[in-house]
């Protein structure tokens, strides 16, 4: 039997910013939670007067509707003290599935159910609330378990034509999870280069080619001079895992045909490294050059490092992404893009503010923009160029150029110290 499997040192209590209740996705609900609602008086609460409370799901699911906004983003029931109106009115059971849920995320893997923390969220970056291994009543009644049977005999992908055991799997994650402990040293681009080094040992092992084994390891990832020269792999993957922040929020989920057609030509633009998109997340136009490129940071500090690396600690020890639903060396090599995508909202931000440094509230605030609105939805390998992506995630040497993308620029170092 499926067991839920939580992160020994992942804590959560939640602050109440409201952070998750203001966002410009839609918030799903169950039918039977939203009919709940017109049966409700909500009279003593004027901001609802009037209002619809919900609206057919915009991307058709059955069973479900949108809950209706309020003000900008706010969602239509977060009150002026920062609560939510369901949960005071009703209950917290009242609540979508999906707020109920939050933080918590669920990784599926071939014998458990790994629950971790969505680094969107303010207080999971803080790290200091309760453990929860503590909290396993409220995880259990939130996070549903499969009925998939265990798999253990399963072999896991470790690019697009070489397997291993679960075995196998579990010493090399966990070697990888070590690189990013406490206590350990490092930048953030050394770690996942040592990362990938694992995982091309691995390949070799088991009889794959070789590829480039002959990279040293220990020298210093150097950044790309310009980054419009990085190969079409890397520069395709990039765009790809910002496109949502490309799309109208109504727009974001699963694409129609359509929609996938013309998602192709935008890739390319994006893909390009030129020219203006508005950008949903930062509620302006950025201009890519300037995200990309913004010299403001002599290098990461030590606190950005400690939460990127908390992050990526989590995320492989959930093997979210890693050998689940993608092979091993594509789902590192997505989650270096995720973090090249953390720095380029966190440059963009810095440049708007022309802030001299790079700091950890910019890290941060980049965190929150690609947990909320980037990791968590349907991503472009899954709908469009799946093939070919798929592909450019399960190259390594492509995967090795993507990690030098958002590397702070040498020359900017040079000056710094
Ligand atoms: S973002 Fe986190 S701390 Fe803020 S309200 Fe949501 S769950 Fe609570």
């Amino acid at each position: 039997m499926r067991l839920h499997v939580i992160e020994k040192d992942a804590r959560f209590s939640c602050g109440s910013c409201g952070a998750c209740c203001n966002q410009p996705w839609r918030t799903s609900i169950e039918a039977d939670k939203a009919s709940a609602l017109d049966r409700h008086d909500f009279s003593k609460y004027t901001q609802l007067a009037g209002k619809r409370f919900y609206h057919a799901a915009a991307d058709g699911r059955a069973g479900f509707f949108d809950l209706a906004k309020g003000e900008g983003t706010k969602c239509l029931f977060l009150d002026t003290d920062g609560l939510c109106i369901i949960h005071k009115e009703l209950g917290a059971e009242a609540k979508p599935g999906m707020c109920r849920q939050f933080p918590l995320i669920s990784s599926r893997t071939w014998v458990d159910e790994r629950v971790s923390l969505n680094f969107a969220c303010p207080s999971v970056q803080r790290g200091t609330g309760e453990l929860l291994t503590n909290q396993a009543q409220d995880v259990a009644a939130v996070v549903p378990l499969s009925g998939r049977p265990v798999q253990a005999d399963e072999r896991v992908p470790l690019n697009a034509r070489v397997t291993i055991s679960l075995a196998e799997n579990d010493a090399l994650l966990g070697s990888i999870e070590r690189l990013f402990e406490p206590g350990t040293d490092g930048d953030i681009w050394s770690r996942l280069s040592q990362s990938l080094d694992f995982v091309e040992q691995a390949i070799v092992k088991q009889g794959g080619a070789a590829v480039d084994l002959v990279v040293d390891s220990t020298a210093p990832i150097e950044s790309l001079a310009n980054p419009a020269t990085a190969p079409l792999g890397t520069r395709m993957l990039f765009a790809a895992t910002l496109q949502p922040d490309t799309m109208p929020a109504d727009l974001t989920g699963r694409l129609g045909f359509l929609g996938r057609l013309t998602l192709i030509p935008k890739l390319m633009t994006l893909a390009n490294f030129s020219g203006t998109y508005p950008s949903r997340v930062l509620g302006r136009n950025v201009t890519i050059q300037d995200g990309l490129a913004h010299p403001v940071a002599p290098d990461l500090d030590d606190e950005s490092t400690a939460l990127l690396c908390r992050y990526l600690h989590s995320r492989v020890w959930q093997r979210a992404l890693m050998g689940t639903r993608l092979s091993i060396l594509a789902g590192l090599h997505q989650h270096i893009h995720d973090v090249n995508a953390v720095l380029f909202f966190a440059r963009a931000e810095a440049a708007e503010e022309n802030s001299p440094a790079l700091d950890a509230g910019h890290i941060r605030r980049g965190l929150g923009f690609v947990e909320f609105h980037l990791a968590n939805q349907a991503r472009v390998y899954d709908q469009t160029l799946k093939g070919w992506l798929r592909g450019q995630l399960n190259d390594v040497q492509v995967a090795r150029q993507s990690l030098r993308l958002m590397r702070l620029p040498a020359a900017t170092l040079a000056r710094h110290h």
